[in-house]
Protein backbone atom coordinates (compact mmCIF):
# COMPACT_ATOMS: atom_id res chain seq x y z
CA UNK A 1 0.00 0.00 0.00
CA UNK A 2 1.35 3.17 -0.86
CA UNK A 3 1.54 6.06 1.68
CA UNK A 4 -0.68 4.35 4.56
CA UNK A 5 -2.10 7.02 6.98
CA UNK A 6 -1.03 4.45 9.73
CA UNK A 7 0.89 1.51 9.66
CA UNK A 8 2.14 -0.75 12.77
CA UNK A 9 5.59 -3.61 12.27
CA UNK A 10 5.38 -6.04 14.59
CA UNK A 11 3.33 -4.30 17.30
CA UNK A 12 2.69 -6.46 20.47
CA UNK A 13 1.46 -6.15 24.86
CA UNK A 14 1.45 -9.19 26.74
CA UNK A 15 -0.38 -9.00 29.89
CA UNK A 16 1.70 -11.49 32.23
CA UNK A 17 1.46 -14.69 29.88
CA UNK A 18 -1.24 -13.33 27.71
CA UNK A 19 -0.17 -11.98 24.43
CA UNK A 20 -3.17 -9.51 24.19
CA UNK A 21 -1.46 -7.82 20.64
CA UNK A 22 0.67 -10.49 19.35
CA UNK A 23 3.13 -9.15 16.63
CA UNK A 24 0.74 -7.12 14.75
CA UNK A 25 1.76 -5.92 11.30
CA UNK A 26 -1.26 -3.68 9.31
CA UNK A 27 -1.76 -0.68 7.19
CA UNK A 28 -4.29 1.38 7.39
CA UNK A 29 -5.49 3.30 3.69
CA UNK A 30 -5.25 7.31 3.97
CA UNK A 31 -9.26 8.36 3.55
CA UNK A 32 -10.22 4.62 3.92
CA UNK A 33 -12.96 3.86 6.58
CA UNK A 34 -11.46 0.85 7.69
CA UNK A 35 -13.55 -2.07 10.11
CA UNK A 36 -11.49 -3.65 12.74
CA UNK A 37 -13.33 -6.47 13.46
CA UNK A 38 -12.97 -9.84 16.00
CA UNK A 39 -14.49 -11.79 18.91
CA UNK A 40 -14.54 -10.47 22.39
CA UNK A 41 -11.21 -10.30 24.03
CA UNK A 42 -9.23 -10.23 20.59
CA UNK A 43 -7.32 -7.68 21.68
CA UNK A 44 -9.16 -5.15 19.57
CA UNK A 45 -9.53 -1.90 22.35
CA UNK A 46 -5.67 -3.18 23.73
CA UNK A 47 -4.78 -2.36 19.73
CA UNK A 48 -6.07 1.08 20.26
CA UNK A 49 -4.81 1.49 23.24
CA UNK A 50 -1.17 1.18 22.05
CA UNK A 51 -2.23 3.22 19.12
CA UNK A 52 -3.18 6.30 20.84
CA UNK A 53 -0.42 6.57 23.67
CA UNK A 54 -2.54 5.11 26.55
CA UNK A 55 -0.64 2.04 26.37
CA UNK A 56 3.23 1.40 25.69
CA UNK A 57 3.89 -1.74 23.29
CA UNK A 58 6.41 -4.09 24.71
CA UNK A 59 7.28 -5.02 21.06
CA UNK A 60 7.10 -3.21 17.67
CA UNK A 61 6.49 0.13 15.55
CA UNK A 62 3.94 2.34 14.90
CA UNK A 63 4.17 5.03 12.38
CA UNK A 64 1.30 7.65 11.70
CA UNK A 65 1.67 10.11 8.97
CA UNK A 66 5.15 9.35 7.70
CA UNK A 67 6.27 9.98 11.69
CA UNK A 68 7.95 7.38 14.16
CA UNK A 69 5.08 7.44 17.22
CA UNK A 70 5.87 4.88 18.84
CA UNK A 71 5.23 4.94 22.55
CA UNK A 72 4.56 8.41 21.89
CA UNK A 73 2.20 10.08 24.61
CA UNK A 74 -1.59 10.63 23.48
CA UNK A 75 -1.72 14.59 24.21
CA UNK A 76 0.92 14.66 21.56
CA UNK A 77 -0.47 12.43 19.39
CA UNK A 78 -4.17 14.22 19.74
CA UNK A 79 -1.81 17.83 18.44
CA UNK A 80 -0.43 15.79 15.55
CA UNK A 81 -3.91 14.53 14.58
CA UNK A 82 -4.69 11.30 15.58
CA UNK A 83 -7.99 11.55 17.90
CA UNK A 84 -9.64 8.27 19.51
CA UNK A 85 -13.09 7.39 21.37
CA UNK A 86 -13.67 4.89 23.92
CA UNK A 87 -15.39 1.90 24.45
CA UNK A 88 -17.13 3.57 27.35
CA UNK A 89 -17.18 7.10 27.45
CA UNK A 90 -16.26 8.81 30.73
CA UNK A 91 -16.97 12.06 30.35
CA UNK A 92 -16.64 14.42 33.46
CA UNK A 93 -20.74 14.15 34.93
CA UNK A 94 -21.24 17.26 36.73
CA UNK A 95 -19.68 19.25 34.28
CA UNK A 96 -21.48 20.87 31.36
CA UNK A 97 -21.77 19.16 27.56
CA UNK A 98 -19.67 22.29 26.14
CA UNK A 99 -17.07 22.43 29.45
CA UNK A 100 -16.35 19.01 28.48
CA UNK A 101 -15.57 19.56 24.98
CA UNK A 102 -13.62 22.51 25.99
CA UNK A 103 -11.35 20.37 27.92
CA UNK A 104 -10.37 18.42 24.68
CA UNK A 105 -7.66 21.59 23.66
CA UNK A 106 -7.05 23.29 26.47
CA UNK A 107 -5.98 20.26 28.31
CA UNK A 108 -4.16 18.90 25.41
CA UNK A 109 -3.02 22.02 23.26
CA UNK A 110 -4.06 24.63 24.96
CA UNK A 111 -1.47 25.41 27.92
CA UNK A 112 1.50 23.78 26.28
CA UNK A 113 1.30 26.68 23.46
CA UNK A 114 0.33 28.72 26.43
CA UNK A 115 2.85 28.19 28.57
CA UNK A 116 3.61 30.77 31.63
CA UNK A 117 4.13 33.82 29.53
CA UNK A 118 0.64 34.13 28.37
CA UNK A 119 -0.87 37.80 29.30
CA UNK A 120 -4.68 37.66 30.44
CA UNK A 121 -5.68 39.26 27.55
CA UNK A 122 -4.66 36.61 25.11
CA UNK A 123 -5.73 34.23 27.43
CA UNK A 124 -9.46 35.18 27.37
CA UNK A 125 -9.44 35.60 23.71
CA UNK A 126 -7.48 32.19 23.65
CA UNK A 127 -10.33 30.49 26.01
CA UNK A 128 -13.25 32.68 23.35
CA UNK A 129 -11.70 30.62 20.61
CA UNK A 130 -12.05 26.96 22.06
CA UNK A 131 -15.33 28.22 23.06
CA UNK A 132 -16.50 29.33 19.44
CA UNK A 133 -15.05 26.02 18.38
CA UNK A 134 -16.87 23.75 21.21
CA UNK A 135 -20.07 25.06 20.09
CA UNK A 136 -19.20 24.90 16.49
CA UNK A 137 -18.78 20.98 16.82
CA UNK A 138 -21.44 20.65 19.11
CA UNK A 139 -23.78 22.09 16.55
CA UNK A 140 -22.14 19.95 13.83
CA UNK A 141 -23.18 16.13 15.58
CA UNK A 142 -26.34 18.00 16.93
CA UNK A 143 -25.71 18.58 20.65
CA UNK A 144 -25.86 22.25 20.58
CA UNK A 145 -29.10 22.32 22.14
CA UNK A 146 -27.37 20.06 25.73
CA UNK A 147 -24.56 22.21 25.37
CA UNK A 148 -25.78 23.10 29.49
CA UNK A 149 -26.84 20.06 30.53
CA UNK A 150 -24.45 18.11 32.86
CA UNK A 151 -22.58 15.62 30.85
CA UNK A 152 -23.47 13.28 33.42
CA UNK A 153 -27.08 13.22 32.56
CA UNK A 154 -27.00 12.21 28.63
CA UNK A 155 -28.01 9.40 26.93
CA UNK A 156 -25.53 7.06 26.37
CA UNK A 157 -25.68 7.37 22.95
CA UNK A 158 -25.28 11.53 23.19
CA UNK A 159 -21.91 10.58 25.19
CA UNK A 160 -20.78 8.85 21.94
CA UNK A 161 -21.67 12.24 19.88
CA UNK A 162 -20.21 14.14 22.87
CA UNK A 163 -16.82 11.81 22.36
CA UNK A 164 -16.80 12.71 18.87
CA UNK A 165 -17.16 16.06 19.24
CA UNK A 166 -14.24 15.87 21.87
CA UNK A 167 -11.97 14.34 19.14
CA UNK A 168 -13.13 16.78 16.54
CA UNK A 169 -11.53 19.78 18.49
CA UNK A 170 -8.27 18.53 17.44
CA UNK A 171 -8.40 18.84 13.43
CA UNK A 172 -7.85 14.79 13.40
CA UNK A 173 -6.70 13.34 10.51
CA UNK A 174 -7.27 9.79 11.76
CA UNK A 175 -9.70 9.32 14.08
CA UNK A 176 -10.46 5.93 16.14
CA UNK A 177 -13.89 4.84 17.22
CA UNK A 178 -14.17 2.18 19.88
CA UNK A 179 -17.74 0.10 19.36
CA UNK A 180 -19.25 3.66 18.18
CA UNK A 181 -22.87 1.93 17.91
CA UNK A 182 -22.54 -0.22 21.09
CA UNK A 183 -25.30 0.67 23.41
CA UNK A 184 -26.81 3.36 21.38
CA UNK A 185 -30.24 3.55 19.98
CA UNK A 186 -30.71 3.31 16.25
CA UNK A 187 -32.04 6.79 15.69
CA UNK A 188 -28.37 8.31 17.08
CA UNK A 189 -26.51 5.13 15.56
CA UNK A 190 -27.80 6.93 12.12
CA UNK A 191 -27.13 10.22 13.26
CA UNK A 192 -23.63 9.19 14.45
CA UNK A 193 -22.47 7.25 11.35
CA UNK A 194 -23.95 9.81 9.20
CA UNK A 195 -21.31 12.54 11.05
CA UNK A 196 -18.35 9.96 10.30
CA UNK A 197 -19.45 9.50 6.54
CA UNK A 198 -19.42 12.96 6.23
CA UNK A 199 -16.20 13.75 7.95
CA UNK A 200 -14.57 10.70 5.87
CA UNK A 201 -16.37 12.35 2.67
CA UNK A 202 -14.23 15.43 3.63
CA UNK A 203 -10.89 13.23 4.02
CA UNK A 204 -10.91 12.16 7.74
CA UNK A 205 -9.05 8.56 8.04
CA UNK A 206 -11.43 6.57 10.21
CA UNK A 207 -10.81 2.75 12.05
CA UNK A 208 -14.12 1.74 13.39
CA UNK A 209 -13.90 -1.20 16.26
CA UNK A 210 -17.60 -2.56 15.90
CA UNK A 211 -18.86 -5.73 17.25
CA UNK A 212 -22.19 -5.62 14.70
CA UNK A 213 -21.51 -7.36 11.22
CA UNK A 214 -24.27 -5.89 9.96
CA UNK A 215 -22.47 -2.10 10.85
CA UNK A 216 -19.14 -2.61 9.80
CA UNK A 217 -20.12 -4.58 6.40
CA UNK A 218 -22.32 -1.27 5.54
CA UNK A 219 -20.46 0.93 6.46
CA UNK A 220 -16.58 -0.17 6.20
CA UNK A 221 -14.14 -1.15 3.47
CA UNK A 222 -11.62 -2.97 4.04
CA UNK A 223 -12.02 -4.73 7.47
CA UNK A 224 -8.96 -6.21 9.33
CA UNK A 225 -9.96 -8.97 11.68
CA UNK A 226 -8.46 -9.70 14.97
CA UNK A 227 -8.07 -13.01 17.03
CA UNK A 228 -6.55 -13.78 20.02
CA UNK A 229 -3.98 -11.08 19.50
CA UNK A 230 -3.15 -11.82 15.57
CA UNK A 231 -4.64 -10.21 12.33
CA UNK A 232 -6.14 -13.46 10.70
CA UNK A 233 -7.87 -11.09 7.70
CA UNK A 234 -7.20 -8.34 6.00
CA UNK A 235 -8.98 -7.66 2.95
CA UNK A 236 -12.62 -6.35 1.35
CA UNK A 237 -15.98 -6.48 3.58
CA UNK A 238 -17.16 -8.98 0.28
CA UNK A 239 -14.36 -11.16 1.34
CA UNK A 240 -14.70 -11.19 4.89
CA UNK A 241 -18.34 -12.04 4.98
CA UNK A 242 -17.44 -15.79 3.37
CA UNK A 243 -13.57 -16.63 5.03
CA UNK A 244 -13.20 -19.36 6.72
CA UNK A 245 -11.15 -18.14 8.69
CA UNK A 246 -13.50 -15.21 10.30
CA UNK A 247 -16.32 -17.65 10.24
CA UNK A 248 -14.37 -19.96 12.83
CA UNK A 249 -13.17 -17.19 14.39
CA UNK A 250 -16.59 -16.28 15.18
CA UNK A 251 -18.11 -19.09 15.64
CA UNK A 252 -15.95 -21.33 17.49
CA UNK A 253 -16.09 -23.99 14.44
P1 LIG B 1 -11.36 -6.63 22.70
O1 LIG B 1 -11.40 -5.15 22.72
O2 LIG B 1 -11.01 -7.21 21.36
O3 LIG B 1 -12.60 -7.27 23.25
P2 LIG B 1 -9.26 -6.31 24.69
O4 LIG B 1 -8.18 -5.61 23.95
O5 LIG B 1 -10.09 -5.51 25.60
O6 LIG B 1 -10.18 -7.13 23.66
O7 LIG B 1 -8.61 -7.48 25.53
C1 LIG B 1 -7.70 -8.42 24.97
C2 LIG B 1 -7.26 -9.38 26.04
O8 LIG B 1 -6.42 -8.71 26.95
C3 LIG B 1 -8.40 -9.97 26.86
O9 LIG B 1 -8.08 -11.31 27.18
C4 LIG B 1 -8.43 -9.11 28.09
O10 LIG B 1 -8.96 -9.81 29.20
C5 LIG B 1 -6.96 -8.78 28.28
N1 LIG B 1 -6.72 -7.47 28.89
C6 LIG B 1 -7.12 -6.28 28.38
N2 LIG B 1 -6.69 -5.26 29.16
C7 LIG B 1 -6.01 -5.83 30.18
C8 LIG B 1 -5.31 -5.32 31.31
N3 LIG B 1 -5.23 -4.01 31.54
N4 LIG B 1 -4.73 -6.21 32.16
C9 LIG B 1 -4.79 -7.54 31.93
N5 LIG B 1 -5.42 -8.09 30.87
C10 LIG B 1 -6.02 -7.26 30.01
MG1 LIG C 1 -12.91 -3.80 23.25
Amino acid sequence: MADPILATDGLGLSFGTLKAVDAVSLKVRRGAMTGLIGPNGAGKSTLFNLLTGALKPDAGTVRFDGQNITGMPSDRLFALGLGRTFQIPRPFARMSVLENVMLAPKGQIGEAIAGPFLFRGRMQAQERDIRNKALEVLDFVTLDALADHPAGQISGGQMKLLELARVLMGDPKLILLDEPAAGVNPVLTETLIGKIEELNRQGTTFVIIEHDMDFVMRHCDPVIALAEGRVIFEGTSDAALTNPMLLDAYLGA
